[in-house]
């Protein structure tokens, strides 16, 4: 059954988010767009005010008023609809905001990636909006006009990657509209930038909590942004060595952004989330927000397990199948010259110790990702 679709005017909007502050509900019901309104908020504990922007649908700006803000927060939900877990933390922390329950501290760009794919439970509708996203210098074009056409993007958005080249679909309408608003938010502000874009995965992980770190071009890794990844219960990272066509290496490459990609747990509907499982996430973000000390501790690298990427497995054929079962999880290990897919008539295998499968998917399309393997390494952050 789909979701039913209002059209609510730029007063309604407003009038709706001042009685219930939920904005996740007006999203799923403007699948595609939402006249933007905006409105002042005072909060009651610390009687900070606060503006509140609806910029479109899914996309949700607070802003201090009265002090300057010394960072910059996008927290993104929704890239893959179904993921619901990130998607009701964050609709918690927006209800929150509006309604002046939760002193705001620091800019806060909240954004439901794919509301569409929401409504079906779906992953995506037609094409994988994590695969979308600029992974070339981005920062440089002027986004200022309305009008703008593929050939100017060299973004995952615009590239044929399977699919056919161009703005073909609404998701690539999406990622590029993603991407000005991420890129307008970052330039209007001053200080330092964060994006963390959380997701659950498919599959159950040995390692229940995982984030990726988006390669920094041999930049350091940050030691306190790993320490913030700890304090939100994620101790396994899994660091990326080349860019990649995803949301937080966009924001990462293009604007210097603390950034990840946050795996919160495993897939599961509305409801049926037991959300105490995410209590340190969501006092760590409600913490940043609203400029709540953090307790980060020293930094202990055995409190970490640290991954890098060795084999990317694109599928070739129609006839692809992984060589584990369903029920196999994230990180889980095989003996070197285990045959862990059949691809055509190619038998893949692991080569190294310690190799271990991550994000299996055989339902890809031809050329797209099926799986990753990842090694255990050793990092020396700053
Ligand atoms: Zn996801």
């Amino acid at each position: 059954m789909s979701y039913p679709q209002q059209q609510l005017t730029a007063e309604q909007v407003k009038s709706q988010l001042q009685t219930n502050g939920d904005f996740l509900q007006l999203t799923r019901s403007h699948e595609f767009s939402m006249p933007a309104c905006s409105f002042e908020v005072v909060c009651t504990s610390s009687m900070a005010k606060s503006t509140v922007s609806v910029l479109d649908t899914g996309i949700i700006v607070f802003e201090p008023l009265g002090h300057s803000a010394s960072k910059n927060i996008v927290l993104s939900s929704a890239v893959h609809g179904n993921e619901t877990a990130p998607i009701e933390i964050c609709s918690e922390l927006i209800k929150q905001l509006i309604l002046g329950e939760l002193h705001l501290e620091h800019r806060t760009l909240f954004l439901f990636g794919n509301p569409a794919s929401i409504n079906i439970n779906q992953r995506f509708v037609e094409e994988n909006l994590n695969r979308l996203f600029s992974s070339e210098e981005f920062s440089s074009k002027d986004l200022s006009s309305k009008e703008f056409s593929s050939k100017e993007f060299s973004g995952g958005h615009s590239l044929d990657q399977g699919q056919g080249a161009g703005l073909i679909n609404k998701e690539r309408h999406r990622a590029l509209l993603l991407e000005k608003t991420v890129q307008a938010f970052f330039l209007q502000g001053s200080g330092e930038r964060f994006h963390y874009d959380l997701h659950t995965a498919i599959r159950g992980s040995k390692n229940d909590k995982f984030a990726v770190y988006p390669y920094r071009h041999n930049k350091p890794w940050v030691k306190e942004q790993l320490q913030f990844m700890l304090a939100c219960g994620v101790n396994t990272i899994l660091f990326s060595n080349s860019p990649t066509t995803t949301f937080s290496y966009f924001s990462a490459n293009n604007f210097d952004a603390h950034a990840f990609t946050v795996e919160l747990g495993k897939v599961k509907a509305f409801g049926e989330n037991d959300m105490t499982n995410f209590a340190e996430v969501t006092s760590s973000l409600t913490a940043l927000i609203s400029g709540l000390p953090l307790t980060l501790g020293d930094y202990n690298k055995e409190d970490f397990s640290f991954f890098e990427i060795d084999q990317i497995i694109n599928r070739q054929h129609e006839n692809f199948t992984l060589h584990f079962a369903d029920d196999v999880e994230n990180f889980t290990d095989f003996a070197i010259g285990t045959i862990i897919a059949i691809d055509g008539e190619q038998e893949i295998k692991t080569r190294k110790q310690g190799e271990a499968i991550i994000f299996p998917n055989a339902n890809v399309a031809i050329g797209q990702r099926a799986l990753l393997t990842v090694i255990p390494v050793e990092i020396n952050p700053e």
